[in-house]
C-alpha cells in the first residue's frame, strides 16, 4: 500500500458510537455492524480486521480497504516499582504525550493527555512551560487507554473482554482538556459506552483549570466527575497563579461548580490545590479557602499537591509540617482533605506537574488517621512554643 493510500484511510478510533454508525451507513453497512465493531475495537482491543470473526467476510474487506485502527504508538515506557507504569506516546511533530497508570487495592486508575503541550500558563506547572503545540485528536486521547488496557491485559494473561484492569481514567496529564472540548467529549462517550470501555460517569474524571464556559458545556454533553484546579481562594492570588483567573474569576467559577452539580455523578467537586512553599500553604490560606466554598455553597473535597520543583520553576515545596497543619485544618472545618502521596517516583511518573494528581487512594483512611495524628502532633508543638 502506497503512503498516500495509507494516509486516506479512516481511522476508527477516532469515531463515537454515532459517528461510527453514520461511517458504517456512509459505506451501505447496517448500524448493527458499528455495534460489533465498536466491542472488537474497545472491548477487545484487536486491531486486525482478520481477527474479527463475527464479521461476514465482505465486510472486512472493505474494512481493510478504507480503515484502520491506529491508536498512537509508545516511544518509551517504564514500569515503577510499585506498579505504576508509564507510556510516552508520539503524536508527530516531535510532540509527545504521556499516560500513567496506577495500580491500587480497588482500582486500576490511568491518567491521560488530552493536548500536546498546554496554553493556560499556570506558574506552577511544567507542562504549562513548554507552551502549546496541539489539542490531540479522539484518535490520540482514546488511544492512550486502548494501548494501556491491551497491554496491562496481556501482561495479566486477562482474556475475557468482560475483564478490565483500568477501572477508572482521569483526564489529568497534559493539557487543559476543556480547551480541546470536541475530541474529548467523543472520547468520554466511548469510555462510558457499553460496548466500548463501560466505565460509569462516577469513574471517569476530568480536571480543569477552570473554563467556566466549556465546564458548562461538559455538563450537557458528558457530565463526569469533575475536578478543578483552584490552588487559591481569591483573585488577588489566583491571578498570579493562574492566568486563566483575570477571564473568570473565582466566583464565576464556583458558580460554574454549583451549576455543574446539578448533573455531576457525584455530589461535590474535587479541588485541586497544588501547594506552594511561603505562597499558599499558611494556615490563613486554608481558613479563607473554607470561608470561599462555604460562602459559594460548593460541596467539595480537598486533594492537596505539595508542589514539586522542576528545573524552571523559582517556586518552592512546601514543608511537610505545614502540608499537615494545612489538611488538618481543613478536616477540622469538616471537608474531607487528602495529601496525594506521589507514585511511581523511580520512574518520574508525574505528566507535567499535575498528572500525579492522580492520588494514591491505597489504605486513605489509614493514611488519613496517619496525617491527622502528624497534624495533631505539630500543632501541639506549635501550640507549646
Ligand atoms: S496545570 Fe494544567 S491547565 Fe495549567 S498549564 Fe499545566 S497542564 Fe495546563
Amino acid at each position: 500500500m502506497t503512503a498516500k493510500e495509507t494516509t486516506e484511510l479512516v481511522n476508527l478510533l477516532d469515531f463515537d458510537a454515532e459517528g461510527l454508525r453514520e461511517w458504517c451507513a456512509s459505506i451501505g453497512e447496517k448500524p448493527f455492524r458499528a455495534t460489533q465493531l465498536t466491542r472488537w475495537i474497545h472491548r477487545r482491543q484487536v486491531s486486525d480486521f482478520d481477527q474479527m470473526t463475527d464479521l461476514a467476510k465482505s465486510f472486512r474487506e472493505k474494512l481493510r480497504k478504507l480503515a484502520v485502527i491506529e491508536p498512537p504508538v509508545p516511544i518509551a515506557e517504564k514500569k515503577s516499582s510499585d506498579g505504576t507504569r508509564k507510556w510516552l506516546f508520539d503524536v508527530g511533530g516531535g510532540n509527545a504525550v504521556e499516560a500513567v497508570f496506577i495500580p491500587e487495592d480497588d482500582r486500576g486508575t490511568l491518567c491521560i493527555s488530552s493536548q500536546a503541550g498546554c496554553a493556560m500558563g499556570c506558574l506552577f506547572c511544567s507542562t504549562g512551560k513548554q507552551g502549546f503545540n496541539r489539542n490531540l485528536s479522539t484518535s490520540e486521547i482514546v488511544g492512550q487507554l486502548w494501548w494501556a488496557e491491551r497491554e496491562l491485559c496481556r501482561d495479566q494473561g486477562i482474556t475475557d473482554p468482560n475483564d478490565r484492569v483500568i477501572s477508572n481514567v482521569v483526564l489529568m496529564g497534559m493539557g487543559e482538556p476543556l480547551q480541546n472540548l470536541d475530541n474529548v467529549i467523543r472520547a468520554l462517550r466511548i469510555f462510558l459506552d457499553d460496548n466500548g470501555y463501560g466505565l460509569s460517569r462516577r469513574r471517569v474524571t476530568v480536571s480543569t483549570s477552570g473554563l467556566v464556559n466549556q465546564i458548562d458545556k461538559l455538563a450537557e454533553a458528558a457530565p463526569v466527575a469533575l475536578a478543578v484546579s483552584l490552588h487559591a481562594a481569591t483573585d488577588e492570588l489566583r491571578d498570579k497563579l493562574m492566568p486563566v483567573n483575570k477571564k473568570h474569576p473565582v466566583s464565576q467559577l464556583m458558580a460554574a461548580c454549583r451549576r455543574y452539580l446539578r448533573v455531576a455523578p457525584r455530589d461535590f467537586i474535587t479541588f485541586e490545590y497544588v501547594m506552594l512553599g511561603g505562597i499558599n500553604d499558611s494556615l490563613e490560606d486554608a481558613d479563607r479557602l473554607v470561608e470561599l466554598v462555604r460562602r459559594e455553597r460548593v460541596p467539595c473535597k480537598f486533594n492537596l499537591i505539595p508542589f514539586n520543583p522542576f528545573p524552571q520553576s523559582d517556586l518552592e515545596k512546601p514543608t511537610r509540617e505545614k502540608v499537615l497543619a494545612f489538611c488538618y485544618r481543613l478536616n477540622e472545618a469538616g471537608y474531607v482533605a487528602t495529601v496525594r502521596k506521589t507514585r511511581g517516583d523511580d520512574i518520574d511518573a508525574a505528566c507535567g506537574q499535575l498528572a500525579g494528581e492522580v492520588r494514591d487512594r491505597t489504605r486513605r483512611a489509614e493514611r488519613l488517621a496517619q496525617q491527622k495524628k502528624e497534624a495533631a502532633v505539630i500543632l501541639h508543638r506549635h501550640n507549646k512554643d
